[in-house]
């Protein structure tokens, strides 16, 4: 006997959810957005730098993913964001059943939830978001997408963060770039450095123009 049909319906139960999760978004015309990463690579920064250069009047929040604490979604809080915290309690990623309770998100215009640090399951566990962004980092090193194929195949969109120290660790550009597509095809990399802010205008535009294109809510009179 195999475990695989299990695993299956897990997955299938994960999904269902997700597509609620999604109508949620989509009705409360938030652009959900699942951010991926290593533990590390900046995903918090990433936010916040995001939220620093939104267009004004696009409403962000956050969820915050983490195994324990609060520490990113205080940062959040700090930054005046709106955020929840969900604690997965050991647990190395986000479901869609954790998010649903959060769901629909109130008066904003784009949620960014902030998975667990973790290069391998977070890509299995749909949220219901519309973008899946994969944050990497120059420290990890180029090899991660061929280490990683499926967080990298998984991804809408590549964030390659801490460009300003890439020399320092000696990362190879076009070797990280052939890895991502040898898996992906499409989806956009942006290289960029939290730290400076080089970069972080572009990917703040690609954000901002899938927002523009998502489903509208319904008007009410
Ligand atoms: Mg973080
Ligand atoms: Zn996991």
């Amino acid at each position: 006997m195999t475990k695989i049909p299990v695993v299956q319906q897990i997955l299938s139960a994960n999904d269902a959810i997700a597509d609620e999760n999604r109508a949620a978004l989509d009705a409360a015309g938030a652009l959900g957005v699942n951010v991926m990463a290593s533990p590390g690579a900046g995903k918090t920064s990433l936010i916040l730098a995001t939220a620093a250069r939104l267009p004004a009047g696009l409403r962000l929040a956050v969820i915050e993913g983490d195994v324990a604490g609060r520490i990113d979604a205080d940062a959040m809080a700090a930054a005046g964001i709106p955020v929840v915290q969900i604690n997965t309690g050991g647990g190395c990623h986000l479901d869609a059943p954790m998010v649903r309770s959060e769901l629909p998100p109130d008066g904003v215009d784009m949620l960014m939830i902030e998975n667990v640090g973790n290069l391998i399951c977070p890509a299995g566990f749909a949220l219901g978001t519309h973008v899946k962004l994969v944050v990497a980092s120059t420290p990890e090193g180029h090899d991660k997408p061929y280490k990683y194929p499926g967080m990298f195949a998984a991804a809408d969109v590549v964030t390659l963060n801490k460009a300003d120290v890439a020399a320092v660790f000696d990362f190879d550009f076009d070797a990280f770039q052939r890895g991502v597509r040898m898996v992906n095809p499409a989806a956009p990399i942006f290289v960029l450095s939290c730290r400076t802010g080089e970069g972080v205008n572009a990917w703040v535009d690609w954000l901002t123009a899938q927002h523009a294109v998502m489903p509208r809510p319904p008007k009410h009179p």
